[in-house]
């Protein structure tokens, strides 16, 4: 029986461990590399320490670029091409705070029977960190509108906070982006929503998106921008009039959208971890530092 077992374990055909295709991921490695497979242990563990080195050197080089040629995350890049290009088309940004009142919460609709209401990061009984942006610009459209002109474009690019079971394509701390446009005329709104979903995901170098519209059962209608290949969603779109708005006392019809930086970077640059492209100590600009 001994003989037929260590017969089988030569010649069969093992991949990497999981701590090796952890710290393979870590270092970028691509698909091919992550799913070679090895004629027993002592070959795969050989032929870790020579891909790990050559990853390294190529991880290092990239630390050196980034050094030496743009000297800024590629999140910070997004949120500067974003912020340029929405400027240039009539957008005001605004940055407001990052802590958020239960109010402005609850005047959201989200209670306590709400999906999101277990996500929140309470700060003390009635302060918590924004899960999303939409609560203060609500706040200070309000008094836009009233103070200009229609249509009124206003974008904020800030952090959001939401407890996520950590996956792939969530992090706690992420970077929204939120436009949106009040006092445009109610049938231009869909053709509106379609042109600014091509401006973001153009800005930041996605080509291949779906726009698609769903009915939920908790939020009415839903528009999600979808990455075109593997229907991760990039961004979420409302318009209005809207019930949400009776609480902040605005008639005008209106859209919006939300996208996640992270998200948009992930697809630009075909990564698998949104965790790389956020921010991170393991990362700069999506680099593995402990090489
Ligand atoms: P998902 O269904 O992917 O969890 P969501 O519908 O809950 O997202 P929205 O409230 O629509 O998210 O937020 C707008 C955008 O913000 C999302 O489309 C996504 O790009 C991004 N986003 C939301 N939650 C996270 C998160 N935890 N980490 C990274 N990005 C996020
Ligand atoms: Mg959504």
């Amino acid at each position: 029986a001994d003989h037929l077992i260590l017969y089988l374990e030569a010649d069969l055909n093992i991949s990497w461990t999981e701590i090796q295709q952890t710290r393979l991921k870590e270092l970028a490695a691509d698909d091919a590399d992550l799913q070679s497979q090895f004629d027993g242990a002592a070959a795969r563990d050989k032929a870790f320490q020579q891909l790990e080195k050559k990853l390294v050197k190529v991880e290092r080089q990239k630390l050196q670029q980034l050094r030496d040629v743009h000297r800024r995350p590629r999140l910070c890049r997004l949120e500067s091409r974003l912020t340029d290009i929405l400027i240039q088309n009539d957008f005001v940004q605004v940055t407001t705070p990052t802590i958020l009142s239960k109010g402005l919460l609850n005047k959201m609709s989200i209670d306590d029977t709400h999906p999101l209401t277990s996500q929140i990061f309470w700060l003390d009984k009635d302060k918590c960190l924004r899960p999303m942006l939409a609560p203060h610009l609500y706040f200070v459209l309000q008094d836009l509108l009233r103070i200009w002109e229609k249509p009124v474009r206003i974008f904020e690019i800030g952090s959001c906070f939401r407890k996520e079971s950590h996956g792939a394509r969530h992090s706690n701390e992420f970077t929204m982006l939120n436009l949106v446009e009040m006092g445009l005329a109610e049938e231009t709104r869909q053709r509106r929503l379609e042109e600014l979903a091509a401006l973001v995901t153009q800005a930041a170098g996605v080509d291949d998106y779906i726009i698609q519209s769903e009915s939920s059962a908790v939020y009415g209608e839903t528009i999600d921008i979808l990455d075109g290949r593997n229907r991760l969603e990039l961004g979420s779109a409302a318009m209005g009039p809207h019930v949400l708005d009776r609480a902040w006392q605005i008639t005008d019809a209106w859209v919006g959208i939300g996208f996640g930086l992270e998200r948009l970077l992930m697809v630009a640059e075909g990564s698998q971890s949104l965790g790389k492209m956020g921010k991170s100590l393991a990362y700069l600009d999506g680099i593995r530092l402990n090489i």
